[in-house]
C-alpha cells in the first residue's frame, strides 16, 4: 500500500492525483488532496476569470477525477506556517507531494505604488473570483481611467472585467457584492501597458482578441509605438503566437481610431512604456509617468530618458506571480521555486526521501492549465518509482482522523457539495445562477464545519 498526500487542489495538484494513481503499479493506492481553502479546484474557481465558462469548465475534468475512490479530498487544511508542518504531514503519508502554486504577485519597485488606488492585479482577481481572503476588498472603481501594467493574460483579464458592463457579468458566478461595485464602477477608459513590443508580449492570441469583441468596448492601438517594434515590420522569425498576436494588433491599427464607433468604454493598448513612478495626489495615484524604451537589439530593452505620464486614478499592476516559501520546505528565493530534480524536492543538493513538487511551485508561474498534466506525470512517475522504499514504512490507519485529533476541521467532499448546493441556492433567491459564497464564515457554514473555536490536542 501507497499512501501519499498532495497539497493544493488546482490544476497541478488534482492532475498529480490523477497521474499517480493512473501510473502506478501497485494495485492499492490512496491519495488524499488537501487544500488550505475549503473549495477545491484552486487557479481554476480563483483565478480563471468568471466570464471565463468554457476554461471554467474544466472543474468538471476535475471533479471526476477527485470523486475517483482512491483520491480524497480534505480542504480547510493549511500546511506551512500557521497549520501542519511539513515534518508532521510525512508522519501521516508515505509520500506528499506540493502543489501550492505561487501565492503572491509580483511589485514593480517603484515609488508611488502603495499610494491608494493601485494594487495588484492578483487581489482584484482574487476579490471578483470570490477569494475567501479577499472578501470586503475595495478597488477605485469610482476612477474614470485606470492603468494596467503588463502585457500578459492576467493584465487582459482584468482590463476585459473593467471593460464588462456589470449585465456582462450577471450571467456568471461572481460573487454578488462584486457585481455591484463593478455595476457602479465609472471607468471609462482602460490603458493596458508593456514595458516591451506587441511581439514580445505574453498574452496569447485567443485572450488578446476577445478584448475586441466586448458589445460595449473599443481597442485602440497607437501606430507610433508599433512603429518601434522590429518584429511588427518583419513577423517572419518569430514564434507561432506572437505573430498571431500581431495579426490582431495589425487589424486594430487598420481600423483606427472609429472603428468600432461609440462605444461606452475604450481600451487603449500602449507598448514600450516602462513604469517609472505613480504620481499621487492627497495619498491616491493620479498618473502613471512612464519611461519611453526601444528595443536593445537582443529581445531587451534601454531606456530613452523620455518621459509620458497617463492619467489613472486606479493602477492594477499585472507584473507576474511569485512563489513563497512554505516553512519547513527548502526554498530558492531568486528563482521562487523549491528545488527539485524531476519533481524530487531536494535538501542541500540530496533527493528528500517522501517529499517532491509539481506545477508552479516547481517550474515557476507559466505556461496554461494543461502544461500542468506533463509537470505532474513526471513527479508522479518520480514518487512511483520511490514507492517500493517509501511505502515500507508503516502509517497511523486513518490520515484525517489523526488530522483532526491535531485540532484541524477538514472539510470533505461531502462538506465541499454542500457549499456548492448553498452557492446554487444562494444564485437561485438572487434570481442569478449559481453565486459564490466570498468569506470564510459562509463557506465553512455551507460546508457543516463547526465553527466553535477547538484546541488542538497535545
Ligand atoms: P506573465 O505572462 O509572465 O506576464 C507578465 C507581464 O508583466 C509581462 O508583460 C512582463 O513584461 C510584465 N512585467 C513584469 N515585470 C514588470 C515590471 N517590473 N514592469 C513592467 N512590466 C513588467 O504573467 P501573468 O499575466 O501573471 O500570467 C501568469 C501565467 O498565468 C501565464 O502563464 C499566463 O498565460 C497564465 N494565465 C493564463 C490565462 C488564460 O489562459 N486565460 C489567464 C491568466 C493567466 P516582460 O515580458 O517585459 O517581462
Amino acid at each position: 500500500m501507497l499512501r501519499v498526500a498532495v497539497v493544493g487542489s488546482g490544476p497541478s495538484g488534482v492532475y498529480t492525483a490523477q497521474a499517480l494513481v493512473q501510473q502506478s503499479l501497485v494495485p492499492d493506492v490512496r491519495v488524499d488532496v488537501l487544500d488550505r481553502l475549503p473549495c477545491p479546484y484552486g487557479l481554476v474557481r480563483y483565478g480563471v476569470a468568471p466570464d471565463h465558462e468554457k476554461i471554467k469548465s474544466l472543474q468538471n475534468t476535475l471533479r471526476a477525477v477527485l470523486e475517483d475512490d482512491r483520491i480524497g479530498f480534505a480542504g480547510n487544511v493549511e500546511v506551512g506556517a500557521t497549520g501542519l508542518a511539513p515534518e508532521r504531514l510525512l508522519r501521516l503519508y508515505h509520500a506528499v507531494v506540493y502543489c501550492v502554486g505561487a501565492a503572491k504577485d509580483r511589485r514593480m519597485g517603484i515609488p508611488g505604488e502603495d499610494l491608494r488606488g493601485s494594487c495588484s492585479a492578483t487581489d482584484f482577481v482574487s476579490w471578483y473570483s470570490a477569494h475567501p481572503d479577499a472578501a470586503g476588498g475595495a478597488f477605485a472603481l469610482g476612477a474614470r481611467s485606470a492603468v494596467v501594467v503588463g502585457v500578459g493574460n492576467v493584465a487582459v483579464d482584468v482590463t476585459r472585467i473593467l471593460a464588462r458592463g456589470a449585465a456582462e457579468l450577471r450571467p456568471t458566478d461572481v460573487p454578488h457584492d462584486a457585481l455591484g461595485a463593478l455595476a457602479g464602477s465609472r471607468v471609462r477608459e482602460v490603458h493596458m501597458v508593456g514595458r516591451r513590443g506587441p511581439s514580445q508580449a505574453k498574452f496569447t492570441t485567443k485572450e488578446l482578441r476577445e478584448l475586441g469583441s466586448l458589445p460595449d468596448a473599443s481597442v485602440h492601438v497607437e501606430p507610433a509605438d508599433l512603429a518601434l517594434d522590429p518584429g511588427y515590420a518583419d513577423a517572419s522569425g518569430l514564434p507561432a503566437v506572437n505573430r498571431r498576436n500581431l495579426d490582431v494588433v495589425r487589424g486594430w491599427a487598420a481600423a483606427g481610431e472609429d472603428a468600432t464607433g461609440v462605444r461606452a468604454r475604450s481600451i487603449r493598448l500602449r507598448f514600450f512604456l516602462r513604469p517609472a513612478e505613480l504620481l499621487g495626489e492627497d495619498g491616491r495615484v493620479a498618473a502613471v509617468r512612464f519611461e519611453r524604451t526601444v528595443p536593445d537589439g537582443s529581445g531587451g530593452l534601454r531606456g530613452t530618458g523620455t518621459y509620458e505620464e497617463i492619467e489613472a486614478q486606479l493602477v492594477l499592476r499585472a507584473v507576474g506571480y511569485r512563489g513563497v516559501p512554505l516553512e519547513g520546505l527548502p526554498f530558492d528565493a531568486a528563482r521562487g521555486t523549491v528545488p527539485h530534480r524531476a519533481g524530487r524536492v531536494l535538501r542541500d543538493g540530496r533527493p528528500s526521501a517522501g517529499e517532491y513538487v509539481a506545477g508552479w511551485i516547481k517550474r515557476g508561474p507559466t505556461g496554461v492549465i494543461g502544461t500542468n498534466r506533463p509537470c505532474a506525470k513526471e513527479t508522479a512517475a518520480s514518487v512511483l518509482e520511490d514507492a517500493p522504499a517509501l511505502s515500507a514504512r508503516p502509517l497511523p490507519d486513518e490520515p484525517l482522523d489523526v488530522l483532526r485529533d491535531w485540532g484541524q476541521r477538514p472539510v470533505e467532499w461531502p462538506g465541499w457539495l454542500s457549499i456548492e448546493a448553498a452557492e446554487c441556492a444562494l444564485g437561485r433567491s438572487l434570481g442569478r445562477r449559481s453565486v459564490k459564497i466570498a468569506d470564510w464564515e459562509g463557506l465553512l457554514r455551507a460546508a457543516g464545519v463547526d465553527m466553535a473555536p477547538q484546541l488542538p490536542a497535545a
